[in-house]
């Protein structure tokens, strides 16, 4: 594939050799695969296949693709974790937010109770 006579450079997957411009892998795509994908996928395989530089490479291929599926179920995780923090929130902060309003009703009743029976104490006090 290199015509230049350069420094070549070991493909770790197809172990083939090949010069600097050429070392990287690239997936063997077909026009229809690359025009067929879904966003955002779809880019990612065009610049693949527009691409100049690198080679394409049978064996990265089939990395490539458990790679893109793996990426695929890291998305889909995140935005179920993501679904779930935000049901926790909701959740969350009504349950703490009732509690607090109930604790700092009893609160306030308790002091005030305490100051009218204060003030009774402190009034018969003085009354005598
Ligand atoms: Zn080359
Ligand atoms: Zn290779």
């Amino acid at each position: 594939m290199c015509k230049k006579e350069t420094k070549v450079f070991l493909c770790k997957y197809c172990k083939r050799y090949f010069c600097k411009e050429h070392i990287d892998p690239k997936p063997v795509l077909t026009f229809q695969q690359v025009f067929t994908a879904k966003e955002p996928l779809r880019s990612k395989l065009e610049e693949f296949w527009r691409s100049e530089k690198g080679h394409p490479d049978y064996v990265y291929t089939q990395i490539f693709w458990e790679k893109m599926e793996e990426e695929e179920r890291t998305i889909m995780r995140k935005m179920w974790e993501a679904l779930d923090r935000l049901n926790e929130q909701k959740y969350g902060k009504k349950e703490s937010s009732s509690s607090s309003i109930i604790v700092r009703i009893d609160l306030v009743t308790i002091i005030l109770l305490i100051l009218i029976f204060i003030l009774i104490v402190l009034f018969f006090i003085f009354s005598h």
